[in-house]
């Protein structure tokens, strides 16, 4: 299985830039992601054509969105279809990143939602989950990290194919922050939701990566990726650099 190596830039970078950065990656990074390692773009929906084409010719590079509309088509203003992100080159899409739980206030059962019908129509799925910290000092990582997985997984087949499932384990209190979660900290998050993906899909659960997030960086990415059952990483603020992301990629 591949490690993912995912940038989210959020927000940021108008369409220009961003297949500049897209383009400076893949020329630091010698055209092809590296060994074992898969690349993963997730930029701004404005960008995902400049990305797409400055990824044309490299290997082992993926596109992917922020987020979608759990619909086919249909009035619902500002919003966007997976088969609208299939047609701009995606391939994979986020569900539950923390930003949208807590500002645009998403729902487990919403998320949920987003999970299965995404995978129904062909995009590889990363369900986020992770606790705040208030929840963490109240011993509560393992409730809502189990409640959340649940509800982003209640419609998805236990028969889904394990390499486009993908869950990042993203505690809220490390997401822009600055702040990492140490490796026990990892390591225990990690190996309860390998254990509630073996509940839902047995064996599969193995071949479905779990990817770590939260203020990973070049300086840390190299003891976070060899942990166990860390299957790669999401990052957002250090993806934003060719040069800081490459460095990751690479860890
Ligand atoms: C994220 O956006 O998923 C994230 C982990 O952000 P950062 O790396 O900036 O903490």
């Amino acid at each position: 299985m591949k490690k993912l190596m995912a940038g989210n830039w959020k927000m940021y970078k108008l369409k220009d830039e961003a297949k500049e950065t897209a383009s400076a990656l893949v020329k630091l990074l010698d055209g092809a992601a590296p060994e074992g390692r898969e690349v993963l773009l997730i930029p701004p929906f404005t960008a995902l054509r400049g990305v797409r084409k400055a990824l044309k010719k490299a290997k082992g590079f993926a596109l992917g969105a922020q987020n979608f509309y759990p619909s086919a088509q249909g009035a619902f203003t500002g919003e966007i279809a997976p088969e609208m992100l299939l047609d701009a080159g995606c391939a994979y899409a986020l569900a539950g990143h923390s930003e949208r739980r807590h500002i645009l206030g998403e729902s487990d059962a919403f998320v949920g939602e987003k999970v299965a019908f995404g995978l129904e129509k062909g995009l590889s799925m990363i369900l986020c989950v992770g606790e705040t910290l208030e929840e963490r000092n109240a011993g509560r990582l393992e409730e809502v990290v189990r409640r959340q997985m649940e509800a982003g997984l209640a419609g998805v087949a236990p028969g889904v194919a394990p390499e486009r499932l993908t869950v990042a384990y993203e505690p809220v209190w490390a997401i822009g922050t600055g702040l990492t979660a140490g490796p026990r900290e990892i390591l225990d998050a990690h190996a309860l939701v390998r254990g509630v993906l073996a509940e839902k899909f047995a064996a599969s659960a193995a071949s479905m990566r779990i990817l770590y997030g939260g203020s990973v960086k070049p300086e840390n990415a190299n003891e976070i990726i060899l942990l166990d059952n860390v299957d790669g990483v999401l990052v957002g603020g250090s993806s934003l650099s060719a040069e800081s992301f490459a460095k990751i990629a690479a860890a």
